[in-house]
Protein backbone atom coordinates (compact mmCIF):
# COMPACT_ATOMS: atom_id res chain seq x y z
CA UNK A 1 0.00 0.00 0.00
CA UNK A 2 3.24 1.98 0.65
CA UNK A 3 5.53 0.40 -1.16
CA UNK A 4 8.60 2.48 -1.89
CA UNK A 5 7.44 4.69 1.54
CA UNK A 6 8.68 2.40 4.49
CA UNK A 7 11.84 1.81 4.10
CA UNK A 8 13.03 4.49 6.65
CA UNK A 9 9.86 5.17 8.59
CA UNK A 10 8.82 8.01 9.98
CA UNK A 11 10.67 10.20 11.94
CA UNK A 12 9.54 9.40 15.46
CA UNK A 13 8.34 12.50 17.37
CA UNK A 14 10.00 13.38 20.80
CA UNK A 15 8.30 11.51 23.39
CA UNK A 16 10.67 12.32 26.36
CA UNK A 17 10.83 15.83 28.28
CA UNK A 18 14.41 14.88 29.83
CA UNK A 19 14.34 18.17 31.91
CA UNK A 20 11.50 16.49 33.67
CA UNK A 21 14.63 14.79 35.50
CA UNK A 22 14.38 15.85 39.44
CA UNK A 23 18.40 15.79 40.72
CA UNK A 24 16.27 16.05 44.03
CA UNK A 25 13.99 12.64 43.35
CA UNK A 26 16.73 10.72 42.43
CA UNK A 27 18.81 11.89 45.71
CA UNK A 28 15.80 10.98 47.47
CA UNK A 29 16.05 7.45 46.55
CA UNK A 30 19.80 7.39 47.06
CA UNK A 31 18.98 8.39 50.18
CA UNK A 32 16.76 5.46 51.02
CA UNK A 33 18.42 2.99 49.83
CA UNK A 34 21.51 3.89 51.46
CA UNK A 35 19.37 4.21 54.57
CA UNK A 36 19.08 0.22 54.45
CA UNK A 37 22.43 -0.42 55.00
CA UNK A 38 25.19 -2.12 53.45
CA UNK A 39 23.56 -3.81 50.67
CA UNK A 40 25.46 -7.25 49.37
CA UNK A 41 24.13 -9.90 47.23
CA UNK A 42 22.11 -12.11 49.11
CA UNK A 43 21.92 -9.37 52.47
CA UNK A 44 18.57 -8.77 54.38
CA UNK A 45 19.24 -5.37 52.93
CA UNK A 46 19.49 -6.01 49.67
CA UNK A 47 16.03 -7.54 49.52
CA UNK A 48 14.50 -4.10 51.25
CA UNK A 49 16.41 -2.46 48.39
CA UNK A 50 14.86 -4.86 45.90
CA UNK A 51 11.15 -4.54 47.17
CA UNK A 52 11.78 -0.67 47.12
CA UNK A 53 13.01 -0.72 43.74
CA UNK A 54 9.90 -3.20 42.67
CA UNK A 55 7.33 -0.87 44.08
CA UNK A 56 8.56 2.23 42.56
CA UNK A 57 8.38 0.58 39.29
CA UNK A 58 4.91 -0.24 39.51
CA UNK A 59 3.73 3.16 40.83
CA UNK A 60 4.79 4.65 37.59
CA UNK A 61 3.41 2.12 35.86
CA UNK A 62 5.62 0.06 34.92
CA UNK A 63 5.74 -4.28 34.61
CA UNK A 64 8.02 -5.77 36.72
CA UNK A 65 9.70 -8.91 37.08
CA UNK A 66 11.84 -10.10 39.57
CA UNK A 67 14.95 -12.53 37.78
CA UNK A 68 16.46 -14.54 40.71
CA UNK A 69 18.71 -17.11 40.52
CA UNK A 70 21.35 -19.30 42.75
CA UNK A 71 24.88 -19.52 41.49
CA UNK A 72 28.00 -21.08 42.53
CA UNK A 73 30.35 -18.40 43.83
CA UNK A 74 33.73 -18.33 45.74
CA UNK A 75 31.55 -17.55 49.36
CA UNK A 76 29.52 -20.46 47.99
CA UNK A 77 26.16 -20.87 46.64
CA UNK A 78 24.45 -16.87 46.47
CA UNK A 79 20.85 -16.07 45.61
CA UNK A 80 21.01 -13.34 43.20
CA UNK A 81 17.81 -10.97 42.18
CA UNK A 82 17.50 -8.74 39.33
CA UNK A 83 15.07 -6.23 39.05
CA UNK A 84 13.66 -5.65 35.93
CA UNK A 85 10.96 -2.67 35.17
CA UNK A 86 9.46 -2.98 31.07
CA UNK A 87 7.17 0.16 30.13
CA UNK A 88 4.54 -0.88 27.80
CA UNK A 89 4.98 -2.78 24.58
CA UNK A 90 3.33 -1.10 21.64
CA UNK A 91 0.87 -3.16 20.44
CA UNK A 92 1.60 -4.37 16.81
CA UNK A 93 5.02 -3.05 17.24
CA UNK A 94 8.04 -5.35 17.11
CA UNK A 95 10.25 -2.34 18.15
CA UNK A 96 13.20 -2.65 19.41
CA UNK A 97 14.27 -2.37 23.16
CA UNK A 98 16.36 0.14 24.67
CA UNK A 99 18.11 -1.14 27.87
CA UNK A 100 18.86 1.38 30.80
CA UNK A 101 21.20 -0.24 33.51
CA UNK A 102 22.43 -0.18 37.29
CA UNK A 103 24.33 -2.23 39.49
CA UNK A 104 22.39 -2.08 43.02
CA UNK A 105 24.32 -4.08 45.18
CA UNK A 106 26.93 -2.88 47.37
CA UNK A 107 30.59 -4.95 47.57
CA UNK A 108 30.60 -7.62 50.29
CA UNK A 109 33.16 -5.81 52.92
CA UNK A 110 32.35 -7.23 56.30
CA UNK A 111 34.95 -5.53 57.72
CA UNK A 112 33.47 -2.05 57.18
CA UNK A 113 29.97 0.05 57.10
CA UNK A 114 30.00 0.46 53.48
CA UNK A 115 26.45 1.58 52.10
CA UNK A 116 27.71 2.88 48.34
CA UNK A 117 26.28 6.36 48.04
CA UNK A 118 27.54 6.59 45.18
CA UNK A 119 28.52 2.90 43.98
CA UNK A 120 25.27 1.90 43.32
CA UNK A 121 23.08 4.32 45.14
CA UNK A 122 23.93 7.37 42.92
CA UNK A 123 22.85 4.94 39.64
CA UNK A 124 20.08 3.10 41.33
CA UNK A 125 18.20 6.12 42.25
CA UNK A 126 18.73 8.24 38.62
CA UNK A 127 17.10 5.08 37.11
CA UNK A 128 14.20 5.21 39.19
CA UNK A 129 13.61 8.73 38.48
CA UNK A 130 14.56 8.27 34.52
CA UNK A 131 11.43 5.37 34.99
CA UNK A 132 9.11 8.06 36.52
CA UNK A 133 9.59 10.27 33.53
CA UNK A 134 9.09 7.75 30.88
CA UNK A 135 6.47 5.96 32.15
CA UNK A 136 4.50 6.40 29.16
CA UNK A 137 7.18 5.56 26.46
CA UNK A 138 6.81 2.05 25.34
CA UNK A 139 9.60 -0.08 24.77
CA UNK A 140 12.67 0.91 27.38
CA UNK A 141 13.50 -1.23 29.90
CA UNK A 142 15.21 -0.40 33.53
CA UNK A 143 17.28 -2.90 34.62
CA UNK A 144 18.69 -3.00 37.94
CA UNK A 145 21.38 -5.90 38.88
CA UNK A 146 22.42 -7.50 41.61
CA UNK A 147 25.65 -9.07 41.83
CA UNK A 148 28.02 -6.53 39.69
CA UNK A 149 30.58 -6.73 42.70
CA UNK A 150 32.52 -9.63 42.78
CA UNK A 151 31.98 -11.59 46.11
CA UNK A 152 35.45 -11.88 46.64
CA UNK A 153 38.05 -11.12 43.81
CA UNK A 154 37.69 -9.76 40.61
CA UNK A 155 38.60 -12.05 37.85
CA UNK A 156 36.72 -14.07 34.85
CA UNK A 157 34.68 -16.27 37.39
CA UNK A 158 34.14 -13.59 39.94
CA UNK A 159 31.95 -10.23 39.19
CA UNK A 160 29.00 -9.07 36.95
CA UNK A 161 27.23 -11.83 38.31
CA UNK A 162 23.78 -10.25 37.14
CA UNK A 163 24.46 -8.62 34.08
CA UNK A 164 26.17 -11.94 32.90
CA UNK A 165 22.87 -13.62 33.51
CA UNK A 166 20.49 -11.74 32.41
CA UNK A 167 22.25 -11.93 29.04
CA UNK A 168 22.41 -15.66 28.77
CA UNK A 169 19.00 -15.74 29.72
CA UNK A 170 18.33 -13.13 26.57
CA UNK A 171 20.24 -15.31 24.29
CA UNK A 172 18.54 -18.41 25.11
CA UNK A 173 15.47 -16.39 24.45
CA UNK A 174 16.61 -15.52 21.03
CA UNK A 175 15.32 -12.25 21.86
CA UNK A 176 19.34 -10.69 22.05
CA UNK A 177 18.39 -8.76 18.38
CA UNK A 178 15.36 -6.97 19.74
CA UNK A 179 18.12 -5.04 21.86
CA UNK A 180 19.04 -1.59 20.05
CA UNK A 181 21.21 0.21 22.99
CA UNK A 182 22.33 -1.26 26.30
CA UNK A 183 23.19 2.19 28.78
CA UNK A 184 24.96 1.40 32.13
CA UNK A 185 25.13 4.42 34.50
CA UNK A 186 27.55 3.57 37.31
CA UNK A 187 28.78 5.80 40.28
CA UNK A 188 27.76 8.89 38.34
CA UNK A 189 26.32 11.03 41.79
CA UNK A 190 29.73 12.16 42.94
CA UNK A 191 29.67 16.35 43.68
CA UNK A 192 33.11 16.55 41.32
CA UNK A 193 31.33 15.19 38.15
CA UNK A 194 34.19 13.83 35.49
CA UNK A 195 31.92 11.12 33.49
CA UNK A 196 34.47 9.56 31.49
CA UNK A 197 33.05 6.49 28.97
CA UNK A 198 35.60 3.58 28.91
CA UNK A 199 37.31 2.29 25.73
CA UNK A 200 34.96 -0.71 25.72
CA UNK A 201 32.06 1.54 24.89
CA UNK A 202 30.17 1.76 21.17
CA UNK A 203 31.48 4.56 19.35
CA UNK A 204 28.70 5.40 17.95
CA UNK A 205 27.25 5.59 20.68
CA UNK A 206 29.84 7.62 22.72
CA UNK A 207 29.51 9.65 19.71
CA UNK A 208 25.45 10.61 20.78
CA UNK A 209 25.92 10.42 24.27
CA UNK A 210 28.27 13.70 23.81
CA UNK A 211 25.56 15.08 21.18
CA UNK A 212 23.17 14.77 23.52
CA UNK A 213 25.31 16.23 26.24
CA UNK A 214 25.84 19.17 24.47
CA UNK A 215 21.94 19.90 23.69
CA UNK A 216 20.96 19.16 27.49
CA UNK A 217 23.88 22.43 28.43
CA UNK A 218 26.21 19.44 30.17
CA UNK A 219 28.94 18.83 27.72
CA UNK A 220 31.36 19.82 29.99
CA UNK A 221 31.14 16.93 32.19
CA UNK A 222 31.46 14.24 29.55
CA UNK A 223 34.66 12.88 27.94
CA UNK A 224 36.06 9.35 26.53
CA UNK A 225 39.04 7.63 27.63
CA UNK A 226 40.78 4.48 25.35
CA UNK A 227 40.88 2.41 28.84
CA UNK A 228 38.44 -0.16 29.23
CA UNK A 229 36.48 -0.80 32.37
CA UNK A 230 35.13 -4.37 33.49
CA UNK A 231 31.73 -3.04 34.13
CA UNK A 232 27.98 -4.64 33.79
CA UNK A 233 27.91 -3.37 29.70
CA UNK A 234 30.54 -6.04 29.26
CA UNK A 235 28.39 -9.07 28.69
CA UNK A 236 26.31 -7.05 26.53
CA UNK A 237 29.33 -5.39 24.40
CA UNK A 238 30.79 -9.31 23.90
CA UNK A 239 27.13 -10.59 22.89
CA UNK A 240 27.14 -8.16 20.03
CA UNK A 241 24.76 -4.96 21.84
CA UNK A 242 26.14 -1.45 21.37
CA UNK A 243 26.73 -0.47 24.76
CA UNK A 244 28.27 2.64 26.56
CA UNK A 245 29.22 3.05 30.17
CA UNK A 246 28.84 6.70 32.23
CA UNK A 247 30.53 6.16 34.77
CA UNK A 248 32.58 8.56 36.62
CA UNK A 249 36.04 6.26 38.42
CA UNK A 250 37.39 9.01 39.85
CA UNK A 251 35.67 9.26 43.74
CA UNK A 252 38.21 10.68 45.66
CA UNK A 253 39.67 13.45 48.01
CA UNK A 254 41.55 15.33 45.22
CA UNK A 255 40.88 15.96 41.42
CA UNK A 256 42.42 12.40 39.77
CA UNK A 257 42.23 10.27 42.63
CA UNK A 258 39.66 7.40 43.23
CA UNK A 259 40.35 6.64 47.07
CA UNK A 260 36.73 6.85 48.34
CA UNK A 261 36.04 4.24 46.31
CA UNK A 262 35.03 1.06 47.99
CA UNK A 263 35.55 2.70 51.24
CA UNK A 264 33.60 4.17 54.44
CA UNK A 265 33.97 7.53 52.72
CA UNK A 266 31.62 6.30 49.87
CA UNK A 267 28.30 8.39 51.55
CA UNK A 268 25.71 10.81 50.65
CA UNK A 269 27.94 13.83 51.62
CA UNK A 270 30.40 12.84 48.74
CA UNK A 271 26.90 12.97 45.85
CA UNK A 272 24.73 15.96 45.08
CA UNK A 273 21.34 15.79 43.74
CA UNK A 274 22.95 18.30 40.21
CA UNK A 275 25.12 15.53 39.49
CA UNK A 276 22.86 12.64 39.22
CA UNK A 277 20.57 15.45 37.03
CA UNK A 278 23.35 16.10 35.01
CA UNK A 279 23.80 12.80 33.75
CA UNK A 280 20.59 11.49 34.07
CA UNK A 281 19.08 14.19 31.46
CA UNK A 282 21.53 13.68 29.38
CA UNK A 283 20.88 9.58 29.85
CA UNK A 284 17.37 10.60 28.86
CA UNK A 285 18.36 12.76 26.04
CA UNK A 286 20.10 10.25 24.74
CA UNK A 287 17.48 7.46 24.81
CA UNK A 288 14.90 9.77 23.14
CA UNK A 289 17.29 10.68 20.32
CA UNK A 290 18.22 7.47 19.68
CA UNK A 291 14.16 6.72 19.29
CA UNK A 292 13.86 9.50 16.80
CA UNK A 293 17.29 8.54 15.42
CA UNK A 294 18.25 4.80 15.79
CA UNK A 295 21.26 4.77 13.39
CA UNK A 296 24.54 5.43 14.80
ZN1 LIG B 1 31.88 -1.05 43.22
Amino acid sequence: MTVGFVACGPKQPSEIDWQAFSGKRAYAHVERIVGYGPRPTASPALIKTATYISTQLQEYGLDVEEQAFVAPTPRGPLQFRNVIGKTRTRRGSAGKIIIIGSHYDTKYLPSMHFVGANDSGSSSGALLEMARVTSGVPNLWFVFFDGEECVKEYGPNDGLWGSMFFVEDLKGKKQLDRIKAFILLDMMGDKDLHIVMPGNSHRGLVQRVFESAKATGHRSYFSFNQQPIMDDHVPFALAGVPTVDLIDFHFGSAPGLNDYWHTEQDTLDKISPRSLEIVGQTALHLVDSLRQNPRF
